[in-house]
């Protein structure tokens, strides 16, 4: 079947099943067309919050599908390959967070959203790659848990100058972790007049050399609003699509095109694997009510100390 005719038979059968599609910034160009929200994991379970549909395809990998059933308890939530998992997520273990909090009482914890549910449901605040600074800025405590990617642990301990504990010491992203200072300075040659733009996922000397530091959704805000035409995206390279539609009069370039550009766990979510989950209603996410009730809670508390 031609990616036009599938791309027709899922937007069939979305309506069929009073379905919505919502598509990870990184998700192939194809995926992200017959998408009904594209965004990073946190905004697309919020989404999810404010729809009416009956059934939820999660295109991204299997932890953003797990919190989205945890903070849509009652929905169905569909994982088009729920062997898609993160080496950031996949770092760190219940046993590990439970022996660290047992070493250190009295400090908070706080999780990235890059984490699987059951370690999350034990978080007092869960925060993404936008939030971590201002979250462990206002928290009273000069010393916090954080983890499961020590990457952006270094950077928030960098910009908060508060001790960071990390949980494990070495959980990292397969992609932006293989981002170096000499990748940085060649497409600085390459494209002089572009902007670079990295993801708080990459090695601290990296990003201390990058014109922007931000998540996938703050990259689009910046390039969306910048003064400046041309972009290097320091993300996993299906952002570009994600620009490419939502900033569409700009110019992007990516940081590599090497090995570590593309995702493996985001490549596995394909637009065929998006049209049999909802052609088969498979696969359907299960988490336990306990977990989803934890999770909520501290997606909660965390709100509140945003706000407050
Ligand atoms: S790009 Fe990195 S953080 Fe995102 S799913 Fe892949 S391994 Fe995990």
């Amino acid at each position: 079947m031609g990616s036009k005719d599938l791309i027709n038979k899922v937007l069939a059968l979305k309506r069929e099943r009073n379905a919505v599609i919502l598509a990870h910034n990184y998700m192939d160009y194809d995926v992200q067309v017959v998408a009904d929200f594209i965004g990073d994991s946190y905004d697309l379970a919020l989404k999810a919050m404010e729809t009416k549909a009956e059934v939820i395809v999660f295109a991204g990998v299997r932890f953003m599908a797990e919190q989205a059933k945890a903070l849509n308890y009652d929905r169905i939530v569909l994982a088009p390959d729920p062997g898609a998992g993160c080496t950031i997520a996949d770092a760190l273990d219940v046993g590990t967070l439970r022996r660290v909090k047992e070493e250190y009482p009295n400090v908070p914890v706080v999780l990235y959203v890059n984490s699987n549910v059951d370690v999350k449901a034990l978080a007092d605040y869960i925060v993404t790659s936008s939030t971590a600074i201002k979250v462990i800025r206002r928290l009273s405590s000069d010393v916090v848990i954080f983890g499961p990617d020590s990457n952006l642990a270094d950077y928030v301990a960098y910009m908060t100058g508060k001790r960071i504990i990390k949980v494990p010491p070495n959980g990292k992203c397969v992609v932006h972790a293989n981002y170096t200072v000499d990748m940085l300075r060649e497409v600085r040659t390459k494209y002089p007049g572009a902007r670079v733009m990295i993801h708080p996922e990459a090695p601290l000397n990296v990003l201390r050399l990058a014109d922007f530091v931000g998540s996938t959704n703050q990259m689009i805000e910046y390039a969306r609003n910048s003064g400046y035409d041309e972009f290097v995206v320091g993300t996993e390279i299906g952002m570009l699509n994600a620009l490419r539609i939502k900033v569409s009069n700009k110019t992007f370039y990516p940081l590599t095109t090497g090995p570590s550009a593309r995702c493996p766990f985001m490549a596995m979510i394909t637009l065929d694997k998006v049209y049999r989950s909802l052609r088969d209603m498979v696969h359907e996410v299960e988490i336990p009510k306990s977990t989803a009730d934890a999770i909520r809670e501290a997606f909660e508390r965390t709100r509140k100390l945003l706000e407050g």
